[in-house]
């Protein structure tokens, strides 16, 4: 592609070495924009992924098209498992798969999210123009006098002149913070904690072409498999029930009575149930995403605009899509970086408002409604 020198940007940073932060990065770079990218944790290449952080994502054709975009389509899908449908783990049945489509083509993909991230800070690094900073966490943005405000890991205060910035650093963005758009952070009353299934015999020790589901009523556990022939499991449980487990022999007891069909597989459960911590699912909404500045222009994406619940696995998904829109936008605005921020905020965000309510709503579906009788059939009649 012919660079394209884009006017009125002297200095592009990114915040956030993470999913979406390298993409856009890349796709920058490939422009002929120079571009810093400000990461708050150290090289994960280097220092190892962080533990308890989704360790698996589910990436469909969306997000599969963005990466094809930068030349990851292939090598992400060697590092990924298809799942062709759903196994539901009634309580006290036995498990049924529902196919994701009536010809049981279609798929989606379990990918390693720290592989994922290496990738794209591998492609990153090697593109032309593209810096990466480590160890830097961004406190806000001053857009009058055209600044990002970072912390170095001894914490000492630095400040970065720079013209645009870019905010994908996540679901709670500190830059978010410092523009403080309207609309507000949803925290879910259910929070997730990950536990492992081992290959057995060297072999996964379930079917590794399905998302597993453990529906519970008000509560649930999925797993997905991993290259090792391993599976992570989430809980999504009421924050109030994780803490009422309080002893190893507690929490063998809760999974031998609720999950009974798969708490023989996890000879780690009460190690991981006490070491791994339980996280947050929130959904943000904002707006604007974009602040003008007289000294800088700042764009919120992925999930510093609009994180949401994980129970429709887009969250990564959408979060490629804005880098890719970002682009596009550049190429119709000629360049021109306000024209072409108004433009991407515009064409995203009904999108991304109708994701984080399907996502909402999908909860109760895999928790509730996909092990009822009527439910299945209603399955089986339309894939017939
Ligand atoms: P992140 O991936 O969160 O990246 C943000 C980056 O910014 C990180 O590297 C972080 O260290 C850095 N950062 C943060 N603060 C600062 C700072 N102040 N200064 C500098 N750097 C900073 N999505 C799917 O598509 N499919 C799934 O199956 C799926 N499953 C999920 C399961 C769970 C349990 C959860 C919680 C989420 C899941 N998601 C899934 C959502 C997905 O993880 C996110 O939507 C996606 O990671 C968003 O990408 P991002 O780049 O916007 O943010």
């Amino acid at each position: 592609m012919a660079p394209d020198r884009t006017r009125g940007a002297g200095r592009v940073a990114i915040v956030g070495g993470g999913l979406a932060g390298c993409l856009l990065a890349v796709l920058l770079g490939r422009r002929g924009i120079e571009v810093t990218v400000y990461e708050r944790r150290p090289d994960p290449r280097v220092a190892g992924a962080e533990r308890g952080r989704s360790i698996n994502l589910a990436i469909s054709a969306r997000g599969l098209a963005a990466l094809e975009q930068v030349g990851l389509r292939d090598r992400s899908l060697k590092q990924a498992l298809p799942m062709h449908g759903r196994m539901v783990h009634p309580r006290g049945g036995e498990p049924n798969f529902q196919p994701y489509s009536a010809d049981g083509e279609r798929h989606i993909n379990s990918i390693g999210r720290a592989e994922l991230n290496r990738s794209l800070l591998d492609t990153a690094e090697s593109t032309p123009g593209v810096r990466l900073v480590f160890s830097q966490r961004v406190t806000g943005v001053d857009t009058k006098a055209g600044a990002l405000l970072l912390e170095d890991a001894g914490g000492r205060p630095l400040t970065e002149p720079a013209d645009v910035i870019l905010a994908g650093d996540g679901a709670y963005s500190a830059v978010r913070g410092s523009l403080r758009p309207d609309g507000d952070t949803d925290v879910l009353e259910h929070g997730y904690k990950e536990l492992t299934v081992p290959p057995k015999d060297g072999e996964f020790a379930l079917d590794p072409d399905a998302l597993h589901i453990w529906p519970r009523g008000t509560s649930m556990m999925i797993a997905l498999p991993n290259l090792d022939r391993s599976f992570t499991c989430t809980l999504f449980w009421k924050k109030s029930d994780f803490t009422a487990l309080g002893t190893p022999g507690a929490v063998t007891a809760y999974f031998a009575e609720h999950y009974p069909d798969v708490a023989g597989l996890m000879p780690g459960l009460a190690e991981d149930y006490a070491r791994n911590p339980v996280g947050s699912l929130v959904t943000v909404r904002c707006w604007p995403w974009v602040r003008y500045g007289d000294g800088a222009i700042v764009a919120l994406l992925g999930d510093a605009a609009h994180a949401i619940v994980p129970f429709f696995g887009q969250g990564a998904n959408c979060a490629f899509e804005d880098c890719i829109e970002i682009d596009r936008c550049l190429t119709e605005a000629d360049g021109h970086w306000p024209r072409a921020l108004s433009l991407y905020q515009e064409r995203r965000k009904a999108n991304t408002d109708a994701i984080a309510e399907m996502a909402l709503d999908n909860f109760v579906e895999m928790r509730d409604r996909v092990s009822s009788p009527v439910y299945r059939a209603k399955q089986a009649a339309v894939h017939a």
